[in-house]
């Protein structure tokens, strides 16, 4: 049993270790922030903790990249609690945009939250990944360092490697849903878009209630130029993180807002809130639709 803790714990923070040599950190570059985000300070707690104690997780790397500045990585983390259960795949995204750090929190949150509560997600196989846009991430941009808005790029072609990468987990794992967190700083309240199939607006819908005990609904009428009802958007840019066009069955996909300018750890506990009510109420509809 400590032989396997050990090894992957090692395998964990290798991945940090190898991709990411500390005194990168402090290198200076254009656009950057006074002090660059730090990846390592980031993730280290969290694989040093899918390392030490978790039986549900595990931390991986999907693939690597290199820049002028030295290799990146997109990180990967897999739940599986039982393998006779999990039936439902589910992806989870954050940090496509390098300036929204909230969603990267509520991921980090929900590793410890499914570690600590057993009971929950016995059902799921889910893949987080928990920084899709690492250059962005430590430059605190929006955009990737090759100046691409990543959430632009998707089921086009792009050449972006982050793109590329995340385009061939997509295609290999075939998700039953998808869920993708942002933040918006000319939004004061949270609200979400709606893709794929059409009961998805019957998880975004309870996912904002239980999220409205921390924030407040954005319940404009116009949100980011889209029609809008209640926080619920039901269209949307293309070349969004998404599954591929023409995918049957078509999948659940939400993208959830949190309003930018609101507490971060606000704005990640309603984060965190919404995608655990997601889930709760998925598993319900698929086992009423099973019971049919
Ligand atoms: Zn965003």
């Amino acid at each position: 049993m400590k032989t396997g803790f050990e090894s992957s714990r090692t395998a964990a923070l290798e991945l940090l270790d190898v991709a990411v040599p500390p005194s990168h950190e402090w290198k200076l570059r254009r656009k950057t922030p006074l002090v660059p985000n730090s990846i390592r300070k980031l993730l280290r707690p969290l694989f040093e903790q899918i390392g030490q104690s978790s039986f549900a997780w595990r931390a991986e790397s999907v693939g690597f990249w290199r820049t002028p500045e030295g290799r990146y990585w997109l990180p990967r983390l897999v739940f599986q609690r039982s393998r006779d259960q999990a039936q439902i795949r589910l992806a989870i995204f954050a940090g496509i945009h390098g300036d929204e750090p909230a969603g990267v929190q509520a991921l980090c949150e929900l590793v410890r939250t499914l570690d600590s509560a057993p009971w929950l997600g016995r059902q799921y196989l889910i893949h987080v990944y928990p920084l899709c846009n690492p250059t962005g991430y430590e430059d605190g941009t929006r955009e990737s360092r090759a100046g691409k808005d990543l959430n632009r790029e998707f089921w086009r072609g792009s050449l972006e490697p982050e793109v590329h990468l995340l385009e061939r987990e997509i295609l290999r794992s075939k998700y039953d849903g998808f869920i993708s967190l942002h933040s918006d700083d000319s939004s004061e309240g949270l609200y979400g878009f709606v893709r794929g199939a059409t009961l998805t607006e019957h998880l975004l819908r309870p996912a904002l209630a239980a999220a409205e005990a921390l924030l407040p609904v954005n319940e404009t009428a116009e949100i980011d130029g889209f029609h809008a009802i209640n926080g619920i958007i039901r269209s949307g840019y293309d070349g969004v993180l998404s599954a591929p066009p023409g995918t049957t069955p078509e999948p659940f996909e939400v993208i959830l807002e949190s309003p930018a300018a609101a507490p971060l750890y606000l704005q990640s506990a309603s984060l965190l809130r919404a995608l655990l009510e997601i889930m709760r109420h998925y598993r319900r509809l698929i086992a009423f639709a099973a019971d049919l």
